[in-house]
C-alpha cells in the first residue's frame, strides 16, 4: 500500500473514530464503546427495568431532584435517557420489620414520593399503570413511570389494602421481602408456613382479579411453586438471578425458570453482585455476613434511612472490590446470567430487573446510562436483534398486557394522561 494511500486510510480512520471518542468524552453514559447498530436498535426497543429503589431517596432526601444529573446512586432523568431506559417500575419497599400501620404509612408516602416525582417532572415523566401506557409514552419521548410494591407485609394482613394500593397504581407486589410474613414464606428466613397460607393464596387470587402482577422474586421456593399453582396470570421475578451461577437462594433454580417459563411468565435478571457472581457472595459472606445481615447493621447505622443504608452499602462494596479486598465482579456477569435464562426459560422469558439505587452494582454497569451495553454484549454473543428486544422490553410488556385480560372489573388508576 503506498504511504498516500495509508495516510488516507488513517485519515478515514480517525473520522469514523471521533463521533464515538466525543461520546465518551462528554461522558455519554460510559457506554461509549456500543456498537452504532447496537445503539439503533436500542434507541429502537422499549427498554423497562422492573426493579429500581430510587422511591428511597425520593422521601428521605431532603432536595433530592430526580430531574438533575447526580454523582451518586445510578438513577435519574439524564441517565435515564443516556442509556435509553424507556420505562421502570419504582420501587414501593419498607423493611420487612416494619409492619401494621407504620408500614401502611410508609408505603404511601413512598407512593406520594413517585407521584410527586412524575407530577414535578411533566416534560420527563408519566405515569403508567398498563402496556398501552407505557408504549404511548414511548411514542411521546417520556419516560414511564410504573410502580411495584416489594414486600406483602406492606398490605398489613387486609386485600382491602391491597385493592388501594393497586388504585393507587401499584402494578405487582412482591409477595415477600427478606423475612416471612403472617402469610408466605421468604427465601432468606426459616420457612414458617410451608409455602402460602390459604390466606396467601386469597392475595394471589385478588391481584389476578385487580390486574397486578404476582412477583416471585425475594419467596421461598415452595412460595413460589405454591403461587404457581394458584394464579391465573403468568408470574414475574421482578429482579432475581440464576442460583445455577450464584448460589443465593433469592436467586433461582434451573427447574423454577422452566417452571416459570410454562406458566408464560418472565424472570428479570438482577445487577447486585452477589447474585451475580458465587465467588464474590462466599466471600462477602465470610466477611460481613450474608446479605441480609449486611442490610440489617447499614440500615440500624443510617438510623433508619433506607437511602443512606443503601447508598453507603454499595459504597462501601464497591470500595473493597476497588482494594481487592471483595473479588471484583464485572457488568459482563449480567450476560453471563441473561445467556443462562434464556438457555433455560427461552428467550421468550427473560428480562432486565436491575435493582439499580438498591444494590451493589458491578463495574461497567454503575448507572442507567450504562445499560446499551447489554443490547450490544447480546448482539455480539449472536443473538437476534427481536430476541434482544423482547429482553429488553418485550416479554414484561407481553406479560402485562396478558394480566390486563386477566383481570375482571377494574380498579385502575387513571394512568396520569
Ligand atoms: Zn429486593
Amino acid at each position: 500500500m503506498s504511504s498516500h494511500r495509508q495516510l488516507l486510510y488513517i485519515a478515514i480512520a480517525v473520522a469514523i473514530a471521533i463521533p464515538a471518542l466525543t461520546k465518551t468524552d462528554t461522558g455519554q453514559g460510559g457506554a461509549g464503546d456500543v456498537s452504532p447498530a447496537a445503539r439503533q436498535l436500542h434507541e429502537r426497543a422499549i427498554v423497562v427495568d422492573t426493579h429500581d429503589d430510587t422511591p428511597q431517596r425520593l422521601l428521605f432526601e431532603k432536595g433530592f431532584d430526580i430531574g438533575v444529573r447526580h454523582t451518586n446512586g445510578n438513577i435519574d432523568v439524564p441517565r435515564m435517557r443516556e442509556g435509553g431506559l424507556d420505562a421502570l417500575f419504582f420501587s414501593i419497599w419498607v423493611p420487612s420489620d416494619v409492619t401494621g400501620p407504620p408500614a401502611v404509612k410508609r408505603s404511601l408516602d413512598l407512593i406520594d414520593s413517585v407521584r410527586e416525582a412524575v407530577r414535578t417532572h411533566p416534560n420527563d415523566l408519566v405515569l403508567a399503570t398498563t402496556a398501552a401506557d407505557i408504549r404511548r409514552a414511548a411514542g411521546e419521548h417520556k419516560i414511564a413511570a410504573l410502580m411495584g410494591m416489594e414486600g406483602g407485609h406492606m398490605i398489613d394482613d387486609d386485600l382491602r389494602l391491597l385493592r388501594d394500593y393497586a388504585a393507587l397504581g401499584v402494578r405487582y407486589l412482591t409477595l415477600t421481602h427478606f423475612k416471612n410474613n403472617n402469610w408466605a414464606d421468604s427465601s432468606t428466613d426459616k420457612p414458617a408456613h410451608n409455602g402460602l397460607t390459604p390466606f396467601g393464596k386469597d392475595v394471589v387470587r385478588e391481584l389476578n382479579r385487580l390486574g397486578v402482577m404476582v412477583d416471585i422474586s425475594h419467596v421461598a421456593d415452595k412460595t413460589f411453586y405454591d403461587a404457581l399453582e394458584i394464579t391465573k396470570a403468568p408470574v414475574i421475578a421482578s429482579h432475581s438471578s440464576c442460583r445455577a451461577i450464584s448460589g443465593s437462594p433469592r436467586n433461582m433454580t434451573d427447574d423454577m425458570l422452566r417452571a416459570l417459563a410454562k406458566n408464560g411468565g418472565v424472570v428479570m435478571i438482577n445487577y447486585e453482585v452477589s447474585f451475580l457472581s458465587e465467588e464474590y457472595r462466599v466471600a462477602s459472606d465470610k466477611k460481613s455476613g450474608n446479605v441480609v445481615v449486611q442490610l440489617d447493621a447499614m440500615s440500624k447505622k443510617c438510623g433508619g434511612d433506607e437511602a443512606c443504608s443503601t447508598l453507603e452499602s454499595a459504597r462501601v462494596n464497591r470500595e473493597a472490590m476497588e482494594k481487592g479486598e471483595l473479588p471484583k465482579v464485572s457488568w459482563e456477569k449480567i450476560i453471563e446470567h441473561i445467556d443462562h435464562a434464556v438457555k433455560v426459560a427461552g428467550a421468550d422469558h427473560v428480562g432486565l430487573g436491575s435493582d439499580f439505587d438498591g444494590a451493589t452494582m458491578p463495574f461497567g454497569m454503575d448507572d442507567a446510562s450504562m445499560m446499551p451495553r447489554i443490547t450490544d454484549a447480546l448482539l455480539k454473543k449472536g443473538y437476534s436483534s427481536q430476541d434482544v428486544e423482547k429482553i429488553l422490553g418485550g416479554n414484561i410488556l407481553r406479560v402485562m398486557e396478558q394480566v390486563e385480560r386477566v383481570a375482571v372489573g377494574g380498579t385502575r388508576a387513571p394512568s396520569g394522561k
